[in-house]
């Protein structure tokens, strides 16, 4: 067993953290003030490639492989996490899905322009009423001589105000359960397609966040991507991506608030000494790089075992379920550490105590991750 990177993967590591230093950690505390979504900077992260990590170089991605698209994401998830929600939801759920699931000619069409950051895109699976019980889904997709009428809503749909490319999964059949279910690629300039601004959110100020409407959205046969039949397996795909990448975000939260505390307990000093003498202070930052390097370590893992072609759902799972719980605790723990001075947003521990609480949220519940893992250990299943 190996655990040192390779030369290549250790300057990808370097190129990254330094890209993060320079260009996302200076804007990330104006944009969560100002709720603004930074397409500037979206374009920048575009232009370094990590929009389409993990496309093959042949469709305009960058080729690499899993392990090293994890690295990349957990550096760009130190310095802002609304970012990371841009590069997980174009990478993993829209185009991992594209290579794995589109004809020739989607992939022709669509991973250019979504990979050089031309296009954004946005995975429409939950709805209003459907949640956690994803094949539960109520948009429809009526069959027409030239394609497909689709109608319906999607719900709490990362960067769907300004995605040009929408993968929308919809009922075709609903006598059919599950195997109804179908996706598609709609351009949302398509006359019938409406989004809206979802405000209020507690973190993440700085991704973008919409309700979308689909009222008799005419699409041609060449929309549908895969068969009739496979949208549940090509959502349940998408998140073994989208999954990876939300915990390797996580882990930069856990290495950025370790960071932020190592910091600032050597330079703050009470009764005479910096905090960091105190041995309770120092409780605090070992359990910090304890769940940093345990969740770095479940991470490397999944990509280990994605990178061998072989099924990676438990361990995404329990990569997922670990890395965002430890990030939720990491930075709870740096506020500790920062005292009154980690309430505010002088420090970026504030944001990330904010910012990682959907993590346990979306993409799976962290309820989810468990029942998948158990069923995995059972050979039971308990999610319905
Ligand atoms: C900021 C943000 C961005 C998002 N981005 C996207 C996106 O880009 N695309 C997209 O499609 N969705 C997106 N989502 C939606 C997200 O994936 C869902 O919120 C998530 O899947 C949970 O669904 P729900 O909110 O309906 O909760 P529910 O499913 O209603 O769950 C509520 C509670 O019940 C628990 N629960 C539900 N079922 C079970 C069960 N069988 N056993 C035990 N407990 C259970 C859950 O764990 C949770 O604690 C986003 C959400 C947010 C907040």
């Amino acid at each position: 067993m190996d655990f040192a990177l390779t030369d290549e993967q250790q300057l990808i590591r370097e190129a990254a953290a330094a890209f993060t230093d320079k260009e996302i950690v200076p804007r990330a505390r104006e944009n969560d003030r100002n709720h603004h979504f930074d397409t500037e900077l979206v374009r920048l992260i575009a232009d370094q490639g990590y929009l389409g990590a993990i496309v093959p170089r042949e469709y305009g991605g960058a080729g690499l492989d899993y392990l090293t698209y994890a690295i990349v994401t957990e550096e760009v998830g130190r310095g802002c996490s609304a970012m990371r929600t841009v590069v997980s939801v174009q990478t993993s759920l829209v185009c991992s899905s594209i290579v794995r699931w589109g004809s020739e000619e989607q992939k022709q069409a669509y991973l250019p322009k979504l990979c050089s950051g031309e296009w954004l895109g946005c995975f429409g699976l939950t709805e209003p009423d459907t949640g956690s019980d994803a094949a539960n889904q109520k948009t429809r997709a009526r069959k027409t001589n030239n394609g497909w009428i689709i109608s319906g809503a999607k719900m709490w749909i990362s960067l769907g105000n300004h995605a040009k490319l929408a993968l929308v999964f919809a009922q075709t059949d609903p006598e059919l359960g599950h195997r109804g279910l179908a996706c598609f690629l709609v351009e949302t300039d398509t006359p019938g397609f409406g989004t809206q601004e979802i405000h209020g959110k507690m973190g993440l100020h700085g991704s973008d966040t919409a309700s979308l409407s689909l009222d008799d959205v005419e699409v041609p046969e060449e929309a549908l991507m895969g068969q009739i039949g496979d949208g549940f397996k090509i959502a349940m795909s998408a998140l073994d991506s989208g999954r990876y990448s939300v915990a390797a975000g996580c882990v930069g939260v856990c290495q950025g608030s370790l960071d932020a505390s190592v910091a600032y307990s050597k330079e703050r000093e009470q009764f005479g000494r910096p905090i960091a003498a105190f041995q309770l202070v120092q409780a605090m930052i070992a359990e910090q790089r304890v769940l940093t390097d345990a969740a770095r370590l479940l991470v490397f893992r999944a990509g280990w075992v994605k990178d061998q072609g072989r099924p990676s759902t438990t361990e995404t799972s329990i990569a997922k379920l670990y890395a965002t719980e430890a990030a939720q605790t990491c930075s709870h723990l740096a506020i500790q550490v920062h005292g009154g001075s980690g309430y505010v947003d002088d420090h970026p521990v504030e944001r990330y105590y904010r910012d990682v609480r959907v993590t346990t949220l979306y993409e799976g519940t962290s309820q989810i991750q468990k029942l998948i893992i158990g069923r995995a250990e059972t050979g039971i299943n308990a999610l319905a």
